[in-house]
């Protein structure tokens, strides 16, 4: 099997190039995103291996299937970011559903930690010689609310995490899971009572703008908030909007909407245009990762082991087990 393997960073190689070997496959690394201009790239190949900021939309899909390309290959358990509905008869989209749900429950909570104990501004501060603590005072976790929006494989780590903390779990999914040692409450309820807010429900139509001018409304004051999901389910103009009205104490954000083409990229040297990104960054209490919850060794072995495992399923006429169809991304 050929593979195009679009938006290539140092670390991808590491843990793919080996493993590809073993299998056979031959893998192109490319560093550029793909997009429309750099399609083209993949003619001649039977797969392209794309990660969460390569959008595919249709006529992208349509021109992958007249080259003759069977499959994509997402390193990824999202899959929002590709058109699924115009790929069904034409190209199989393959995700890795699982790889490390510790790994990015992990950083949730690392980023929760961090805006709470001011972290950041503390690492800052002792750098210089200020030893000073004005302004770091965080708060105790034990016996705190935790609201947890979704409560599938990151949100049942998160929530294991969190009950070590000594916290009261309050969870909301559409399909609760029996026995969940957690109380399920609407999402309103969810919204009204809890202290720390952790997003892990997927970006569909339903959840897109999920955190809105409504729901902050609900929330309590000195609320935390912290997403490692997608960027689409916080409408990033509400959420600036209360950060200036002091609504929350902290947030702590690792995905962001408009994030393509920023994020995995350095972008030192550039003038950003995004503006709602530029004055996120102002606020004393937020905190920006690079979608970065993914990113250990753990995780990148998993996901380099299931997408081969995927590729080779798919030239083997196996049992495509991790075949995205069904649900109907934004
Ligand atoms: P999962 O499929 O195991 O769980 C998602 C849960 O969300 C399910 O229980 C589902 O029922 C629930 N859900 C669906 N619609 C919902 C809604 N409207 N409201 C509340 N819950 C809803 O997925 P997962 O492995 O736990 O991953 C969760 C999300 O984390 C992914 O969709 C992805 O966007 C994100 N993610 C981020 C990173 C990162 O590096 N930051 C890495 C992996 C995954």
């Amino acid at each position: 099997m050929r593979i195009a393997f679009y938006s290539t960073k140092p670390y991808d190689r590491i843990w793919f190039a080996p493993l590809a070997a073993d299998y056979g496959f031959e893998i192109s690394f490319i560093e550029l995103p793909c997009k429309k201009e750099t399609l083209g790239l993949a003619q001649g190949y039977d797969a392209i291996c794309i990660f969460v900021n390569d959008y595919m939309d249709k006529e992208m899909i349509d021109c992958l299937h007249t080259m003759g390309v069977k499959a994509i290959l997402l390193r990824s358990a999202g899959f929002n970011h590709v058109d699924v509905r115009a790929a069904q008869g034409k190209l199989e989209i393959l995700r890795v559903p699982s790889y490390s749900p510790e790994a990015v429950a992990e950083f949730a909570v690392t980023l929760l930690l961090a805006v709470n104990r001011h972290i950041h501004k503390a690492y800052a501060r002792t750098r210089d010689f200020n030893m000073s603590l004005n302004g770091l005072m965080g708060m105790d976790l034990n016996q705190k609310v935790a609201g947890v929006v979704g409560t599938g494989k990151i949100g049942q780590a998160m929530i294991r995490i969190l009950q070590g903390f000594g916290m009261q779990i309050l969870a909301y999914d559409p399909f609760p899971i029996e026995g969940l040692k957690v109380e399920y409450v609407p999402l309103e309820e969810l919204f009204r009572r809890s202290d720390v807010i952790s997003l892990h429900c997927p970006l569909t139509a339903e959840t897109k703008n999920l955190i809105n001018r409504e729901s902050i409304a609900m929330m309590k004051e000195g609320v935390y908030l912290i997403n490692t999901s997608r960027g689409g389910l916080i409408d990033s103009d509400a959420l600036i909007e209360g950060l200036l009205q002091k609504k929350f104490g902290g947030v702590g954000l690792d995905v962001y909407d408009e994030e393509e083409g920023i994020f995995y990229e350095d972008c030192s040297e550039d003038i950003i245009e995004d503006e709602n990104l530029a004055r996120l960054m102002t606020f004393p209490n937020v905190i920006i990762t690079s979608h970065m919850g993914f990113f250990t060794m753990e995780a990148m072995q998993a996901i380099a082991n299931k997408t081969l495992e995927n590729a080779y399923a798919l030239e083997r006429g196996l049992p495509l087990v991790n075949r995205v169809q069904a649900v109907v991304p934004v």
